[in-house]
């Protein structure tokens, strides 16, 4: 067994390179065994951070083209799961896992500021199908001994009724999910006779949220509603967890289980900090190593000082969605956008909303109760035209428009195939059932 480095094992930055450059040979020889990095290594066995910077980044498409297993490192046998991002249609990008490198990913994304325990009571809300991001979550908690309630949000048989019932009848504790899905849980509580916050859900300690850049209105506002602190998470299926929230509330990048670089994609040069897009090199994963891997996440990694004292890099993720859409020449961001929407007063009741970026005016949508309709309209359009600078339609559109009222409250039996039916049951459901 790998000895995996813990918080705490290292007192200095220097120290915690000293950490990365004794785990680099190890994980250069491992990827050496896959067909990819073999042919990409060639002779080059880099053993410090230095020599590293000698090896080209290896990029999403050079993954594609590795599809399904360019990219494996151990015997097929030796391999726990198999997994596809999500997204991308065509040719999927795979990664995959041995046990012992699940033991990393779970420790990396229990990492939080607020830890998970045996009390705990957890709702899982993310993809099991193929991602890796709910048999993560699913794993970091059973590996702290809480309570799991598989509750993936890709599944007709979780409608939000049954979220919601979970939630409240088990006295659900943690949840992770996307930050959106936490507002549509919000409304469906409504829809159900119950109010979101700590009347109803008083058991709710955190919502752990991410797979998406989230504006610190929306943070705050969802906060708001429910109550409890909304706790990043950052990361992807190919790489599992790669930065988590510290009680300083910032996001730091797990700099002691990979190395990370930032790549500007104008020149090409790549560095340790600044502004670009993120490369990671994995330092103790065995079945899938990447070296210099660019997520083409655009990122700002910093090495100021942090007063949680972890010793390890924030981040702060713009994503993949950062450059915006041009609209009656104007740049809009779903970021600025988000954070005026969501910049609105509680009391206007605005959970939903969308927006199209058409050539010559930005034309939005918001859910809105009645009475407050006109006030949320000449608010919106005010800040919009004002922060933005762009021409605007906002308008405004009723509850049950954006998010259904029936997919609020929609029960769904949960029902196996069966051949024989009696004269009065509708047979069509006999093979396609669900
Ligand atoms: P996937 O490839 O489906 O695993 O999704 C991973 C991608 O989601 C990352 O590469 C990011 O672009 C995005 N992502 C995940 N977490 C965050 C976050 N906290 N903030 C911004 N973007 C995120
Ligand atoms: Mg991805
Ligand atoms: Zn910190």
């Amino acid at each position: 067994m790998t000895q995996l480095p813990q918080i705490g094992d290292w007192s200095s930055l220097e120290e915690l390179v000293q950490l990365q450059e004794k785990q680099l040979p190890a994980v250069v020889g491992w990827a050496s065994r896959s067909p990819f990095y073999r042919s990409r290594l060639g002779e080059m066995r880099p053993a410090t951070l230095r020599q590293l910077q000698s090896v080209p980044l290896t990029t999403k498409d050079d993954l594609r083209d590795s599809y399904p297993f360019g990219l494996l490192a151990v015997p097929r046998k030796s391999l726990a799961t198999y997994h596809e991002s999500s997204g991308t249609a065509g040719t999927p990008t795979a990664s995959y896992y041995t046990a012992e490198d699940w033991v990393d990913l779970a420790e990396r994304y229990a990492r939080k500021w607020i830890g998970i325990g045996p009390e705990d009571t957890f709702l899982v809300r993310t993809p099991y199908a193929l991602m890796v991001t709910g048999h993560l979550a699913h794993a970091a908690a059973r590996l702290h001994g809480a309570t799991v309630v598989p509750g993936d949000n890709r599944s007709s048989a979780m409608t939000y009724s049954r979220v919601v019932r979970v939630l409240h009848d088990l006295g659900v504790t943690l949840t992770w999910s996307m930050a959106t899905e936490t507002l549509i849980w919000a409304a469906a509580a409504r829809a159900a006779g119950y109010e979101p916050g700590p009347g109803d859900f008083g058991s709710l300690r955190a919502l752990f949220v991410g797979g998406d850049p989230m504006s610190e209105a929306k943070r705050r506002r969802i906060q708001e509603i429910w109550g409890v602190p909304v706790i990043e998470e950052y990361g992807s299926t190919e790489t599992g967890s790669l930065a988590g929230e510290c009680p300083a509330r910032r996001l730091h990048l797990w700099a002691d289980r990979a190395i990370f670089e930032v790549c500007d994609p104008a020149t090409g040069e790549v560095t340790r900090e600044g502004a670009g897009q993120l490369v990671v090199t994995t330092l103790f994963r065995e079945a899938m190593p990447l070296l210099r891997y660019n997520l083409a996440d655009d990122v700002e990694v910093s090495y100021a000082e942090c007063p949680c004292g972890w010793m390890l890099p924030t981040v702060r993720v713009f994503g993949r969605s950062a450059f915006g859409y041009r609209t009656g020449g104007a740049i809009v961001t779903q970021h600025r956008l988000e954070e005026l929407v969501f910049g609105l007063p509680a009391d206007r009741g605005v959970l939903f909303w969308r927006a199209k970026a058409l050539p010559g005016q930005l034309l939005v949508e918001i859910e809105v109760p009645s009475s407050r309709r006109e006030q949320a309209r000449t608010e919106l359009t005010q800040a919009i035209t004002r922060e933005l600078n762009a021409d605007c339609d906002v308008r405004t559109v009723q509850p049950g428009t954006l998010v259904p009222a029936s997919v609020l409250t929609a029960v769904q039996d949960v029902v196996k195939p069966r051949g024989l039916f009696g004269p009065d049951e509708d047979w069509d459901k006999a093979l396609l059932y669900y």
